[in-house]
């Protein structure tokens, strides 16, 4: 029996393409090794993102050189880093056999049958059938991929290409599949979700048909929209679609204007919270997640506190939070005025402990209330408890008053917050 081994890293869209690529191998009669060890084909589906995730890779690569010094294993790198460093790929790691660029990551089994020779990137991005993996309750659906904007810190229009929608026929048959297997909640994918456009269609009339066509899956979640393409029409669809989560990430990067305009972001500060404010008016029970970069080139402390201000003021319970760090290739690398890493640092950390204050107390004054859970799991801290998500991706604990499936929903109260948790009861 042939046995692959699939080590993924990075982004949404990055797992989605593994579980399509695990389909496709188990579909050829490959099972999953459970370590590299007893591979036969171990695939390393890459991110470039970030100076570290690569480090991390470049690590994972050596730690192939003994076994494939004892034994036969064809070992593939693919992903972001096949794009970016393909030729340092092949030249500092030659116990790799095939670097497959991102476009061409659902034709690996075709091309580890063949020699590197016959290898060439497509130039256009093919979606494939099925982004499901077996067991899962929440599944990825992409619907678009790569990015138009050029943001001057992101490596990932370079490495993913323009960008490329999907059509709705394909993705209504997906979604149709996944609630057959039993999916509850979908979450639309793409680098650039609010792009989305096809043949006329746009993103909002997109959401709108999705609705139409859920059946038994409760949720619709999309990751990540851009607050330039995030439309009236959108934020009306998001209220009138009592299937579309009332829990929205929308990336900010930084709250001051001018480090907005060296990222190439295409919104002002004033726009971003107007943005934000319009939602909340519209639809008031809304939360949101965010995006935030500190230590962009530049950057003054008065510059940093104007992000926490806006942080305040937009008002996130979940915060995705890093500093910068130089991507090759991109604009920002040669933009004067790079901050130490001490500083970086710094602010990373007086960032993340303010937005811990900031969710803390936001989660704190919503409890009380009944809410809708998606049972995910008995709680491994409590067995008499289960563990389950709200419609704001809001973890609770809860204790059951029925016998509850993992995948089934439940009315819960929710109590009170413990951390990051809130803990309930099911009425
Ligand atoms: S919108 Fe900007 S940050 Fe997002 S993928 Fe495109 S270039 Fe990168």
């Amino acid at each position: 029996m042939k046995k692959y081994y699939l080590e993924t890293y990075g982004c949404q869209m990055n797992s989605a393409e593994s579980n399509a690529l695990e389909a496709i191998l188990q579909g050829a009669g490959w099972v999953a090794a459970s370590s590299q060890q007893e591979a036969d084909l171990a695939i390393i589906n890459t991110c470039s993102v970030r100076q570290s995730a690569e480090n991390r890779i470049w690590g994972r690569l050596g730690s192939y050189n003994p076994i494939k010094k004892s034994r036969k294993i064809t070992l593939v790198v693919t992903g972001c880093m096949a794009d970016r460093l393909g030729e340092d790929i092949r030249k500092k790691a030659p116990q790799v056999d095939f670097v497959v660029p991102v476009n061409d990551k659902m034709r690996i089994l075709d091309i580890v049958g063949k020699s590197s020779e016959d290898m060439c990137a497509s130039d256009r991005y093919e979606f494939t059938t099925s982004y499901w993996k077996e067991g899962e309750f929440s599944s990825y659906v992409p619907i678009m991929n790569g990015c138009n904007n050029f943001c001057s810190y992101c490596i990932v229009p370079y490495v993913r290409g323009r960008e490329v929608s999907r059509s709705p026929e394909q993705i209504i048959s997906e979604i149709k599949a996944l609630d057959e297997k039993g999916v509850r909640e979908i979450t639309l994918l793409g680098q650039n979700v609010n792009s989305y456009s096809y043949e006329g269609m746009d993103f909002p009339d997109l959401l709108t048909l999705i609705c139409r066509n859920l059946g038994n899956i409760k949720w619709v979640r999309f990751e990540s929209p851009h607050p330039k393409d995030f439309s009236d029409k959108l934020i009306e669809v998001i209220a009138n679609e009592k299937a579309v989560a009332k829990h929205l990430h929308i990336p900010m990067q930084s709250g001051n204007s001018r480090i907005l305009q060296l990222m190439n972001r295409r919104y002002t500060r004033e726009k971003y919270l107007d943005l934000i404010e319009r939602i909340k008016t519209r639809i008031p029970e809304i939360t949101f997640a965010v995006d935030v970069m500190v230590g962009f080139p530049g950057e003054t402390e008065e510059e940093f506190e104007d992000t926490l201000s806006a942080m305040t003021q937009a008002g996130y319970i979940e915060a995705y939070m890093y500093y910068w760090n130089p991507r090759e290739g991109t604009r920002a690398v040669e933009m004067p005025g790079q901050i130490s890493e001490k500083e970086k640092q710094e602010r990373l950390q007086k960032l993340i402990d303010f937005q811990l204050d900031n969710a803390a107390r936001i989660k704190s004054k919503r409890t009380g209330n009944i809410q809708d859970v998606l049972v995910l799991s008995v709680s491994r801290d409590n067995a008499n408890q289960m563990l389950g998500k709200n419609e704001h991706n809001e973890m609770v604990a809860f204790t059951p008053k029925t016998e509850l499936k993992p995948g089934s929903f439940a009315e819960v109260k929710f109590l009170y917050l413990n951390g990051n948790t809130y803990v309930g009861e099911q009425v």
